[in-house]
This record gives C-alpha cells, structure tokens and sequence, in this order.
C-alpha cells in the first residue's frame, strides 16, 4: 500500500521549520501499517511562494463575507517556506527513507499556468490536483461559520455540479497527477439523490486527462463517514482502467496510514493488485501488497 497525501501540519497551527525526524517519524507510522512509501504532499497555499504568485485571488469575490473569509484563511496559511520543505523531503530521501517529494494543488481559475511554471522550479515527484473551494467558498471547512453558511445558501445538486465542473477544469489543465479525494463534495454529508452523472463525469475526467484517483480514508474522519470516493464511484474508476494510489490525508503523526487495511479490502475486492506510484513525474506501477518473505 501507499500512503500518497501526507501534511505536515493541522490547518489553524503555525507552521514550523519541517525536519528529517518528522519525515521519519512519518515513514515508521507508514511501514508499521504496510505503506511501503509515502508522498508529502502540504498544500501549495502553505507557502510564500504561492501568496506571492497568487494573493488577492479572492478580490472579485461579490460576497463581502466570503471574500474576507477567503483573505483572511489565505493569509493565515501562506507563511511557510517552499524551499525549505522541498530540502527537507530531498534530504530524507537522500537518507534512504522510503518517501516521495509531493504537493497538493488547489485548482485557480485562469492560474494554472503561472502555478505550473513556479512548480516547474522543483523536482516533485507527484502533484496531487484538489478543490476544496468553488470560487471563495470553502465548502470542506467545517469549522467555519462562513463556509458552513454557504451549505444553507445553495442547492445540493448546483454544489455538485459546480464542484464536478471545477474538477474538470483542473484536469483539462493538465498541471496535476492525482486527483485528490474525487468527491470530496460529500464532505459535509450532503449528496444528491441522483449522483450517477456527476460520478460518470469524475471519471471521464481522469481519463480524458490521464490522471490516476486517490483512494482516501480522510472521508471516515469526517460527517461523509466513507471513504473518498463512494464505494459505487470507486467501481467506476476501477471498470474504466483509471490507476489509482491509496492516501490518509493525514495532517499528524498519529493518522498517518489511517485505515490502510480497509482501503486494502476494498481494492482487493475489486480485484485490484497494483497501485500507481511516481517518481519526477513519472508513473510506475507497484503492487497493492508488499511481497511477504516465507518464513
Ligand atoms: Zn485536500
Ligand atoms: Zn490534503
């Protein structure tokens, strides 16, 4: 198994300086449960980098509340230190730990060219590509009375769509290699009494893009209570060939690996037996299982 989408930090601590003991604390988390390699994969929006490339995004925002919601997250967040968390993860790599240099990607409208060329500057491994935001609205953060707010402010099925749509975009971009928790428009638990199509169009859009799906156990942490993606929503990746990875989307030392051995089941279930690994970019393909040695 894989551990491939791995933070740092929880949202709402400050940064700090990320170091070798962390990433090897990580890796021991992963290798207690059978994740033969891991990807850190912080979030773009962590970094200085990206305010520079990217703040004020939010300014033709219509919505006081959002736009101000949407600054003031921003500027919470984007204080770390891209170079510094790219040396670290290359160092624990050049120390032999079993871990690949990632980067989750949020999608900007209209950006992601310039997002491409600042990234283009770093020998990532992996790029996971997510939404968690529709325009300004942070709609998977459940601890904001302004993002929660906006729930009650729109129908079910126009989130889903809007959010299916802004994944598609991402695809078509082509900036990223991974689709992250690919319906994480459930976060909340709101789901439309007919998903089929919006499930259908996630799917063609990591074949049309060529992108692999995550398989996340993040979802049973929060009100969704399952999964990323839906068990129906997994078949359909599965029957269409698309490669997948499996993920914690952890955010402590303590949910690295969270529930590797269901995601495992799963996938055996569905007769799947290998996952999709990168290395600089490119796919290859590892088994589900670590070999075991006979006794
Ligand atoms: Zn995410
Ligand atoms: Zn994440």
């Amino acid at each position: 198994m894989l551990d491939y989408h791995l933070h740092l930090w929880p949202h709402g601590h400050r940064d700090t300086a990320p170091t070798l003991d962390q990433v090897a604390a990580y890796c021991e988390r992963a290798q207690a449960a059978g994740v033969t390699e891991i990807a850190l994969t912080e979030h773009l929006f962590r970094f200085a980098q990206a305010d520079r490339l990217l703040h004020g995004f939010w300014d033709d925002e219509p919505d006081a509340a959002l736009r101000l919601s949407m600054k003031r997250y921003w500027e919470d967040h984007a204080r770390a230190d891209l170079d510094a968390y790219v040396d670290c993860v290359l160092a624990a790599k050049d120390a032999g730990l079993p871990v690949v240099l990632g980067l989750e990607v949020d999608y900007y409208r209209g950006r992601m060219d310039d997002v491409a060329a600042l990234l283009a500057g770093y020998p990532f491994d992996v790029l996971l590509g997510s939404v968690h935001w529709l325009g300004t609205w942070r709609f998977d953060d459940l601890d904001d009375r302004v993002s929660l707010d906006g729930w009650r402010a729109r129908h079910v099925d126009a989130a889903w769509s809007d959010y299916v749509a802004a994944i598609e975009e991402l695809a078509a971009t082509g900036t990223c290699d991974v689709l992250a928790h690919p319906d994480l428009v459930k976060v909340a638990g709101h789901r439309p009494d007919t998903p089929e199509e919006c499930w259908d169009r996630l799917v063609e859009a990591a074949v049309s893009s060529g992108m692999a799906a995550e398989l996340s156990s993040a979802g049973y942490r929060k009100p969704a209570a399952e999964a990323y993606p839906s068990p129906p929503l997994l078949e359909r990746f599965v029957r269409r060939g698309v490669p997948l990875t499996t993920a914690s989307d952890a955010h402590r030392l303590a949910d690295v690996a969270d529930r590797s051995a269901d995601l495992s089941v799963q996938l055996s279930a569905l007769g799947v037996v290998t996952l999709r690994a990168f290395r600089a970019r490119r796919p290859h393909d590892v088994p589900c299982r670590a070999e075991v040695p006979l006794p």
